[in-house]
């Protein structure tokens, strides 16, 4: 049987992936790395991403979706901006890493326990306008399920010395002024991002 030559055959991109990263809000900066490396070298958690944010921008530029949204790479992004000021490119990559997170999120990739932080994060300022530390760890702990229980069980120490300093508080916070103007808010913004998505 004849052989195929992969190496001589011509690679099909889908680039239909790329385009809609690229629509993302801070999506289009992706076009402008020149693959320099400096990010890769400047980030702190390199070492444990799966790929550099570098790699990253590669292989969305790729059309890889399957390898870009199942990577860790945006979640283990701690948003220290070393990157973004080293950039040469002036890519910003903290506001990029934050649109993949969204993104991923959305596409139903959320098996990373930070997505479950993040929804957690979210529902809780957007349905009290600031955060109560109990309400963000309750919500966070009935995303992950019975098993992450079991672990925060075993911090349980922790969590009590923090009471005794006075660094947890045991009640959620008064409701903030002008709450239901903040939600009017936060629903009209997201009403804005949809429609700019369909247009
Ligand atoms: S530092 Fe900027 S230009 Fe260089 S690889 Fe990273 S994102 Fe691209
Ligand atoms: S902002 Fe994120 S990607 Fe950039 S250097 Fe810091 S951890 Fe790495």
């Amino acid at each position: 049987m004849e052989q195929k030559n992969t190496l001589t055959e011509p690679v099909k991109y889908d680039l239909s992936f790329a385009r809609e990263i690229y629509s993302l809000e801070n999506g289009y900066y992706i076009k402008q790395c020149m693959q320099c490396g400096m990010c890769a070298v400047a980030c702190s958690t390199r070492e444990i991403m799966d790929y550099s944010p570098r790699q990253l921008f590669n292989l969305i530029k790729l059309g890889k979706k399957e390898e870009v949204l199942s990577a860790n790479t945006f979640w283990y992004c701690t948003s220290c901006c070393t990157c973004k000021a080293r950039c040469p490119r002036g890519v910003p990559l903290v506001d990029v890493m934050h649109d993949l997170k969204k993104y991923a999120i959305e596409q139903g990739y959320d098996q990373y326990p930070q997505a479950a932080f993040y929804k957690a994060f979210w529902a809780e300022v957007a349905g009290r306008g600031k955060v109560f530390e109990g309400g963000v760890t309750a919500r966070y702990y009935l995303i992950r399920g019975l098993d992450e229980v079991k672990k925060a069980l075993a911090m349980k120490d922790v969590g009590m010395n923090m009471l005794k300093h006075k660094r947890l508080p045991l009640l959620p916070p008064k409701k903030v002024r002008g709450l239901g103007d903040l939600k009017k808010i936060i629903h009209k913004a997201q009403e804005l991002q949809r429609k700019e998505a369909r247009a």
